[in-house]
C-alpha cells in the first residue's frame, strides 16, 4: 500500500509517497514558488534513480505542483511506481481542526466545510491546506482523501487544561481555548515509546518533548493528551526560534504605549523577533546559539538557558498533572541532535526519578533509551516522524 502525503502551503507543497505497513519512504520532494514561478525538487529513495533539485516547472495553481509530483512518480526512467493506481490515497497534513475534529477523517463535502469553518483558527494555515486538498481532488479523482489535524490529538484534553481563565463567553461564542499543535508528532513518538518500552500506551504516562524551531511539550496519559504547552496558537507556551511563548499579557499594553505599536505589529514581534533570538541577538538557530556562546556570547547561553528551563519546568508540571511520569521522550531538530540541550534539561530532575547516561546520550536522530539502567524514569530520544504518522492513519481510515 502506497500513500501520498501532501503538507501543502499558500506557496509550497511538501510531499512524501510513502508505505505505511512497512515504514519505507520511496520518494519525498518539494514545490516552491507556486503562483509565482515554480520550482520542482524530487528525491527518490531508490537506488539509481535520478533526483531532480529545484528545476524550472511553470505552476500557476497547487493544480501544476500536484501534477508534477505525479508525473515524477510515475516517469518511466527516475519514477518509483508503475502508474497513479498504485497511491491508494493522499493524506493531507491540517493544522487546525478546532473542536469538530478528534482524529484523523476521510475528507467529504462536509469535512472539507468544516476546516473552512476553522479558518479563523488558522488564517495562515487552513486556506492553503484546502487549496491543496481541492488541487489533488482535481489531479486525483476517484482516489480516497484523508485529513489529518495538528489538533485532533490534544482534543482529549480535559476542560480544566484547554480553559483559559476569561469571561466564559470567549469560549462558548467564540471558541477560545487551548488548542496544542504538533498533535501528530506526539502522537507518533508516544506511540514508538510504547513500542521501545514494551508497554501498551494505556499503560504509560508520558511526557514528550517536541523541540524544534516551534516547540511544544505534551503530557500524554494511557495514550491520550491530557495538556499541552501550546494554546490557542502556536505562539504560547516555550520560548522558541523567534516566538516569545508565554508572557504576561500587561506587557503588550505597556510596550505598544511606549513604542506607539498596534497590536499587528506587537503580534509580529512576539512571532518572528522573539524567542531565543530576541534574548541573544545571535540567531533563532539552536547550533549558532551553541557555537556563539562557546565564544563567550553570554546572550546566546542566555537564551538556551531560558529554553532548557523552560522545557524542565514543563516537565514538572506535567509530572504533578499525571501524578507521575514513565517515561520522557526527545524529540524534533534540537530533541534529537542535542546532546547538551538533552542533558541540562534532565539534570536536577534526580529528585522525581530521572538519571541520564551520559554515554548513551551521546547519539543523535535515533531511537535511543539515554537514561540509566537503573533511571526509574525512561529518558528517550525518539526521531519524529510526521509523515509516516500521517500516512499510517490515512491507511487506517481507508482501510476501513
Ligand atoms: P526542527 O524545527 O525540528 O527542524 O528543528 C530545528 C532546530 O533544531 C534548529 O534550531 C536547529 O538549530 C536545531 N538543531 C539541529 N541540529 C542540532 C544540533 N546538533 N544541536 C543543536 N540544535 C540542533
Amino acid at each position: 500500500m502506497n500513500i501520498l502525503v501532501i503538507n501543502a502551503g499558500s506557496s509550497s507543497l511538501k510531499y512524501q509517497l510513502l508505505n505505511p505497513e512497512t515504514g519505507d519512504l520511496l520518494a519525498k520532494g518539494l514545490c516552491e514558488r507556486i503562483g509565482i514561478d515554480g520550482k520542482f525538487t524530487y528525491k527518490p529513495q531508490v537506488e539509481g534513480k535520478k533526483v531532480l533539485d529545484a528545476i524550472d516547472v511553470a505552476m500557476p495553481t497547487h493544480s501544476e505542483a500536484i501534477q508534477a509530483v505525479l508525473n515524477a512518480l510515475v516517469d518511466a526512467e527516475n519514477g518509483v511506481i508503475g502508474s497513479m493506481k498504485e497511491i491508494d490515497a493522499v493524506g493531507h497534513r491540517v493544522v487546525h481542526g478546532g473542536e469538530a475534529f478528534n482524529k484523523s477523517v476521510l475528507i467529504t463535502d462536509e469535512v472539507m466545510k468544516a476546516i473552512e469553518d476553522c479558518i479563523p483558527l488558522a488564517p495562515l494555515h487552513n486556506p492553503a491546506n484546502l487549496t491543496g486538498i481541492r488541487a489533488c481532488q482535481q489531479v486525483m479523482p476517484g482516489v480516497p482523501m484523508v485529513a489529518v489535524f495538528d489538533t485532533a490529538f490534544h482534543q482529549t484534553m480535559p476542560a480544566k487544561a484547554y480553559m483559559y481563565a476569561l469571561p466564559y463567553e470567549y469560549y462558548e461564542n467564540d471558541k477560545v481555548r487551548r488548542y496544542g499543535f504538533h498533535g501528530t508528532s506526539h502522537k507518533y513518538v508516544a506511540g514508538r515509546a510504547a513500542a521501545m518500552l514494551g508497554k501498551k500506551p494505556e499503560e504509560l504516562k508520558l511526557i514528550s518533548c517536541h523541540l524544534g524551531n516551534g516547540s511544544s511539550v505534551t503530557a500524554v496519559d494511557g495514550g491520550k493528551s491530557v495538556d499541552t504547552s501550546m494554546g490557542f496558537t502556536p505562539l504560547a507556551g516555550l520560548p522558541m526560534g523567534t516566538r516569545s511563548g508565554d508572557l504576561d499579557a500587561g506587557i503588550l499594553q505597556y510596550v505598544m504605549n511606549k513604542y506607539n505599536m498596534n497590536i499587528d505589529e506587537m503580534l509580529n514581534v512576539l512571532n518572528k523577533k522573539s524567542g531565543v533570538q530576541g534574548v541573544s541577538g545571535v540567531s533563532s538557530d539552536f547550533r549558532d546559539l551553541e557555537n556563539a556562546h562557546k565564544e563567550g556570547n553570554e546572550r546566546a547561553g542566555l537564551a538556551v538557558d531560558m529554553f532548557n528551563y523552560g522545557v524542565k519546568k514543563l516537565i514538572g508540571a506535567y509530572a504533578a498533572a499525571m501524578g507521575g511520569v514513565d517515561a520522557i521522550i526527545f524529540t524534533a531538530g534540537v530533541g534529537e541532535n542535542s546532546a547538551n540541550q538533552r542533558l541540562a534539561i534532565a539534570s536536577g530532575l534526580e529528585f522525581m526519578g530521572v538519571k541520564m547516561d551520559a554515554e548513551a546520550n551521546n547519539v543523535r536522530g535515533k531511537e535511543t533509551v539515554i537514561s540509566a539502567a537503573d533511571s526509574k524514569v525512561k529518558v528517550l530520544l525518539i526521531p519524529t516522524n510526521e509523515e509516516l504518522m500521517i500516512a499510517m492513519d490515512t491507511a487506517a481510515i481507508v482501510k476501513g
